[in-house]
């Protein structure tokens, strides 16, 4: 579950990037969250990963109150949350199988349970046959497909797809929302954000639009709209 009531975030330049923002997700729901460049989106996320705080507002994820989690317990929460970007982020000097087994060795994982599940995760999205490629040896849409699959393999409850397609083809772009869709199924919520209004139109999923930093549509089979 995912509530944010009434977030206002006001950077020191006096900048409202979210004026009073509510929205409830419920777990397992898909929900993509659509606004014009500069609406508020990323910093709902960077709110959502807890690398901002707000200025006023309550924010709870599964049984965490952000405002009396302990610092200690931030890499927690950070594990129940995957994150995928659109620049990907991976690291090039790493394969994409070392890619995915680097987020478990920062957690400390037992070697003998990385070898065990990062084959796993690399079937399920579909990339078994490039584990051993790196970054600049696989095309942009593999690349996404390692970025997700290294923020699965910590098992989150909640995935956050941060404009995952922007440097896609529509092809590929397809294929990734597909393997979100396909997450989805296996359990895990899925916050995807887009400017892509034919993925946005053709998902028929929950559409929460931003705009100004104001939740201004919700609905439950939305629509590009901006
Ligand atoms: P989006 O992701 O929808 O494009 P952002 O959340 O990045 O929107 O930005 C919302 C507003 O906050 C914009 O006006 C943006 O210029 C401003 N903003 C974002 N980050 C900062 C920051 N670190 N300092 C000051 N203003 C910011």
């Amino acid at each position: 579950m995912i509530l944010l009531d009434r977030v206002t975030v006001i950077y020191p330049n006096k900048t409202v990037a979210l004026s009073g923002a509510s929205l409830h997700i419920q777990p397992k729901e898909f929900v993509t969250i659509v606004g014009a460049s500069g609406a508020g989106k990323s910093t709902l996320i960077r709110l959502l990963i807890k690398e901002e705080d707000p200025t006023s507002g309550k924010i709870i994820v599964g049984s965490i109150d952000y405002d009396t989690i302990d610092k200690a317990n931030i890499p927690h929460l950070r594990r129940k949350i995957g994150v995928v970007f659109q620049d990907f982020k991976l690291l090039p000097n790493l394969t994409v199988y070392e890619n995915v087994a680097f987020a478990l060795e920062v957690s400390g994982v037992k070697s003998s349970d990385i070898k065990r599940a990062v084959p796993k995760i690399l079937q399920l999205v579909g990339l078994s046959e490039k584990a051993h490629h790196y970054p600049t040896e696989i095309s942009g849409g593999e690349k996404q497909r390692t970025a997700i699959a290294r923020a699965l393999v910590r098992n989150p409850k909640i995935l956050i797809a941060d404009e995952p397609t922007g440097n896609l083809d529509p092809k590929n772009s397809w294929d990734i929302i597909e393997l979100l869709l396909k997450i989805n199924r296996f359990g895990t919520t899925v916050v995807l954000t887009t400017h892509n209004k034919d993925i946005v139109n053709a998902l028929k999923k929950r559409v929460i639009t931003i705009s100004r930093g104001r939740v201004v549509k919700d609905e439950k089979v939305g629509k590009y709209s901006i």
